[in-house]
């Protein structure tokens, strides 16, 4: 993710962004900042520091003054103030978005045979090029299709994915796993656009809500720290209640804050004796034959036993 972060602002890719914001999520983003600043000097680069306590109780003042601080420097970037009714605005239409896609999530996991991984990574990802309200109007077109689109039924094993919250698997390797025999049901898989799981108030001070939320209604992940929650724990609690077979864990190459996960999600599994298989990528990767074979083989193994 960084260094294709970078190898974008260094092929002239990233001119027509007004601004680049970065944030504290692992060391490596924590230095992109400083490395944007101090190779493109005319670029608007700006930093937020998420909290690092969430069970202390300045962690939702500290967020709030921190997206202030952010939304100021914004305010200057386009000469345009923005109210409390504009965020507001904007926290509903992304409420909408988030909504359809939990709906997509929850009918994808009843249904992996109709619904593959692939398409709903597809739809999901979408949002990162389409304006919020473009982005709606595809999910809901696809909340209709999948109610009549026709499924296969498979041989194959029903799984959690975890681990891939940031730098993200390619197309082609999704598409090479779920080949491999896997049905997935649930995964992390660009998580920021789904990171509340419920409605946000838009009622009310909206970054205080913004900030409320990130504190207490946002998901699990590897670079948020909330002392409150057991990753592993959850985990468990995931695949029994997605009645899973087994869970994949699929890292980044070189990604501490998912390697270090990696540890505790293998103590859990273990000892709720859940199988999983660990596999890793890198961004650029375009043969999978090794993947695909590990996962046949995990498949083959859980299958046949
Ligand atoms: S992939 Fe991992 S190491 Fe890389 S920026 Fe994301 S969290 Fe940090």
């Amino acid at each position: 993710m960084i260094k294709s972060t970078l190898e974008l602002g260094l092929t002239n890719r990233l001119q027509d962004f007004d601004g680049m914001v970065f944030h504290s999520i692992c060391d490596p983003a924590r230095n992109l900042a400083s490395v944007f600043k101090r190779n493109f000097p005319d670029q608007w680069v700006e930093y937020i520091h998420f909290p690092q306590n969430l069970i202390s109780d300045s962690s939702v003042d500290y967020l709030e003054s921190e997206y202030r601080r952010i939304l100021e420097r914004l305010s200057e970037l386009t000469g345009k103030e923005v109210t409390n009714d504009d965020v507001n605005q904007s926290i509903a239409l992304y409420n909408r978005a988030r909504s359809l896609m939990r709906d997509l999530y929850a009918f994808r996991r009843q249904n992996p045979q109709v619904l593959t991984t692939k398409e709903l990574y597809t739809l999901v990802r979408a949002g990162h090029i389409l304006t919020v309200e473009e982005h709606i109007k595809l999910l809901e077109h696809a909340q209709r299709l999948v109610q009549t689109k026709p499924g296969h039924e498979r041989d194959h094993i029903r799984v959690i994915l975890v681990g891939s919250f940031c730098e993200q698997p390619s197309l082609d390797l999704i598409n090479a796993m779920e080949e491999a025999g896997l049905d997935i049901l649930d995964d992390d898989f660009a998580l920021g656009r789904r990171w509340f799981t419920e409605d946000v108030p838009a009622d009310r001070d909206g970054v205080r809500s913004l900030a409320e939320a990130y504190r207490d209604s946002s998901v699990t992940s590897s670079v948020k720290h909330d002392s409150r929650r057991h990753k592993g724990e959850e985990l468990v609690a995931q695949v029994k209640s997605a009645k899973a077979d087994a869970v994949i864990v699929s890292v980044p190459k070189f990604c501490e804050p998912g390697l270090f996960d990696y540890a505790i999600y293998r103590r859990a599994l273990l000892e709720a004796n859940i199988p999983h298989l660990f596999v890793e990528y890198e961004e650029k990767m375009w043969l999978f034959d090794k993947v695909q074979t590990e996962v046949e083989t995990f498949v083959e193994s859980l299958l046949l036993d």
